[in-house]
């Protein structure tokens, strides 16, 4: 089955044309003009699968899968203001693509699409089930059962980053406390980090800590923990341990018990993977204890445009 997958990002829109879980026939990488408003993102749609479909030739493209962040109705196909595009209240995508292109379009959200490309081409494969956990400015989340995307009762469900850690904790941008992303958000983790440099004469982030705050990142501290900085070092096991705890309750409540890491932070690998491990393991239900597995994703930013792809045959199994 051959299908052409879409991954909606705010600065670039991913495409790729693919044999479902076999092979990638072509990619695509264009700037999303998402500051111009909804039109100009559509227009920039279009062109993208004008030209897939010409790498297609006369192989038929079943379907369009689309993934964005933001509110979805799935069944619509209607996306609500995602974050960072401008003047976009309510957009009709699925019925504006398929319109013009006359085949299926599904939609589903970024995160959602992340977990299912892992699924069908990477860290995934094999797993009937398992959580896709995210890490960046936000925390994004995917369930996956029994190969598809659990999607809850409206669409909604997978939000991870918002499974609280502690009731009394750190408000989220969420509006509620304690939420895991407002720990290991990249803007929350260097918030928390800063402070802890800044102190540690003998980090070697030290005096970027002082001098010049804003340049660290994730990839720094990874960086200085392998090259033995404790700061650093505890500061991504804390994020691991605080992660564990999240996966603990997701694990107690879903039954699932493999959790595939990507994005930002997930770069530091063991440093963040083992600590996960080793707190939900002593949290956990003794039933689940020696089932826990964390995975690190691998395919990165290809996972959502994957994902999308996959979209037109999540749900019938495999
Ligand atoms: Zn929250």
């Amino acid at each position: 089955m051959i299908t052409i997958g879409i991954d909606i990002g705010g600065s670039s829109v991913k495409a790729v044309l693919t044999e479902i879980g076999a092979r990638t026939i072509a990619t695509r990488q264009v700037s999303s003009r998402s500051g111009e408003g909804p039109g100009a993102v559509i227009d920039v749609l279009h062109g993208v699968i004008a030209s897939l479909m010409d790498e297609a030739g006369d192989s038929r493209v079943e379907g369009i899968g689309v993934g964005m962040a933001g509110t979805i109705d799935i069944d619509e196909g209607v996306v609500y203001h995602p974050p960072n595009f401008a003047k976009w209240d309510a957009v009709p995508l699925a019925s504006r693509l398929s319109e013009r292109w006359h085949v299926p379009v599904r939609l589903d959200n970024d995160a959602n699409c992340a977990a299912l490309g892992e699924s069908w081409y990477g860290a995934g494969r094999g797993l009937d089930s398992f959580v896709g956990m995210t890490l960046g400015t936000g925390v994004g989340g995917g369930i996956i059962v029994n190969g598809a995307v659990y999607h809850g009762t409206r669409g909604f469900a997978g939000e991870i980053g918002h499974v609280s850690i502690d009731y009394n904790g750190p408000e989220c941008n969420c509006g509620g406390r304690g939420c895991i992303e407002a720990y290991v958000g990249i803007g929350y983790l260097m918030t928390r980090a800063l402070p802890l440099l800044e102190n540690d004469a003998t980090s070697g982030l030290h005096e970027r800590a002082v001098s010049d705050p804003g340049s660290l990142t994730p990839r720094d501290l990874t960086e200085a923990a392998l090259e033995g900085d404790t700061t650093a070092a505890g500061i991504l096991s804390d994020t691991g341990t605080k992660l564990g705890c999240a996966a603990a309750s997701v694990a107690n409540l879903l039954d699932i018990t493999t959790f595939l890491i990507g994005g930002g932070i997930s770069g530091a690998g063991d440093l963040i993977v083992q600590p996960m491990l080793l707190s939900a393991r002593s949290r956990v239900l003794e039933v689940h204890r020696d089932s826990l597995e964390v995975r690190l994703a691998e395919l990165g930013n290809d996972a959502g445009m994957l994902g999308a792809a996959a979209l037109l045959r999540s749900g019938d199994g495999r």
